[in-house]
């Protein structure tokens, strides 16, 4: 019986132009109406108990302050929540005031974990965040100040325009906020998204008055990972550029106390997200709200994306659950062994083989050998057990070695 509960709150103040996520514009009054379903969708769950809840979007914090705190008192009155529960809410810097970030640690959230991206208001700009560094750092001192002690912020890197000094001025801000976590994403391009279209427009972009400043100071790229570049575009950063910047990201974080556990994540020690390490280990767990999907008994349910259909089959009473997997063994075992290999203590063989029924070394043991030789990949004994994982430069390549065992 799954012992996590996710909740997805799929609105915004204002879309950021990398954002894929299943969220919409804030409007008091759909908010409302979602709020309501939600907690009917929420009570009809057979949860026994939560260890983790983690209430995400979409941005949780676009919510009113009473709404927000009614809805998270509403969950801890309805379920028991372990003695040592970890309860995270995603915040928005441009969306939290102390009145907010103290509603919220009362009500019995004990984890935040803010939305900072980059210390760089050109790039913050660019991303169409609606928030400024200082609005950052600021929301860092207030949710402190507020009684949080476990504190993330999220980075990103690989943003198009600036050089990796800013991505190391970004780190360095960040460091001297002493955050609990840090986790650092690259940015990515998704079909669809207004980046997508503004880095496809060549050769006569249009940009927006906040990209024209980036813009100025951006250097021409001669490729843009497929996505044009050159002439006067912003483009994405080289693969060298990105990787400089990984690598420039574990050295100076772990240098700074920081534990890599996850190939985008970092922790304090004892500060390690254990409701996203359920979701990397393949344990189960509970997802309410719009696209929102769970893990259990071996199955995936997916919650439908459309708030209108979401909204009419709550109403009436119906699962909005849209569409059922069944996780193949085959499937489940490649699922497990790409998620372990993205923590960076990697697979321990034994029990792997032992809830898998397979054993990997007998299964790619060639292919294995291979990257050992390329030092990709290490075997190796920990505590007693034989671990198989990730090297730096394994981690570096982590897509293209995922790529080669399908
Ligand atoms: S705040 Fe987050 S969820 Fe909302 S548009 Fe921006 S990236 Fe997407």
């Amino acid at each position: 019986m799954p012992t996590a509960l996710y909740v997805h709150i799929p609105f915004c103040l204002k879309r950021c132009i990398y954002c894929d996520f299943v969220s919409g514009i804030y409007e008091p009054e759909k908010a409302g109406a979602y709020i309501e379903a939600l907690k009917k969708e929420v009570q009809g769950r057979m949860i026994k108990g939560i260890s983790t809840l983690y209430i995400g979007g979409g941005t949780p914090t676009a919510l009113a302050t009473d709404v927000l705190a009614d809805l998270i008192k509403y969950i801890f009155s309805l379920f028991q929540f372990a003695e040592n529960y970890e309860a995270t809410i995603e915040a928005n810097p441009g969306t939290i005031d102390k009145e907010k970030l103290q509603a919220i640690r009362s009500s019995g959230i004990n984890r935040i974990s803010i939305g900072v991206q980059s210390f760089n208001d050109d790039e913050l700009a660019f991303l169409g965040r609606i928030h400024s560094s200082g609005d950052a750092e600021q929301a860092v001192h207030l949710a402190r100040s507020a009684g949080f002690e476990n504190i993330g912020i999220d980075l990103i890197y690989g943003i198009p325009g600036p050089s990796i000094e800013s991505w190391k001025r970004t780190l360095e801000e960040a460091v001297r906020l002493k955050p609990q976590h840090i986790s650092t994403y690259e940015l990515t391009v998704e079909e669809g998204t207004e980046l997508s279209e503004y880095l496809m427009d060549h050769p006569h972009p249009n940009p927006l008055p906040s990209r024209e400043r980036v813009l100025k100071k951006s250097p021409p790229s001669p490729r843009g990972r497929g996505i044009g570049g050159g002439g006067n575009n912003l483009s994405m950063p080289e693969e060298d550029t990105i990787i400089e910047m990984y690598e420039y990201t574990i050295d100076y974080l772990t240098a700074n106390g920081y534990v890599h556990y996850e190939i985008s994540n970092f922790a304090l020690p004892g500060y390690q997200c254990r409701h996203n390490l359920n979701y990397w280990d393949r344990g189960e767990y509970y997802g309410v709200g719009l696209g929102a999907h769970s893990f259990i008994d071996g199955k995936r349910f997916y919650n439908t994306d459309n708030l209108d259909e979401y909204l009419k089959m709550i109403s009436e009473g119906k699962s909005p659950i849209k569409e059922t997997e069944d996780i193949t063994a085959d499937k489940a075992f490649f699922e497990a062994f790409f998620l372990g290999l993205r923590k960076t203590e990697g697979i321990n063989l034994k029990a792997f083989s032992e809830r898998y029924g397979k054993d990997i070394l007998q299964l790619y043991g060639e292919k294995i050998g291979e990257l050992q030789d390329a030092g990709l990949m290490e075997l190796g004994t920990n505590r007693l057990n034989r671990y198989l994982r990730l090297t730096r430069k394994g981690i570096l390549l982590s897509n293209e070695i995922f790529a080669g065992f399908t």
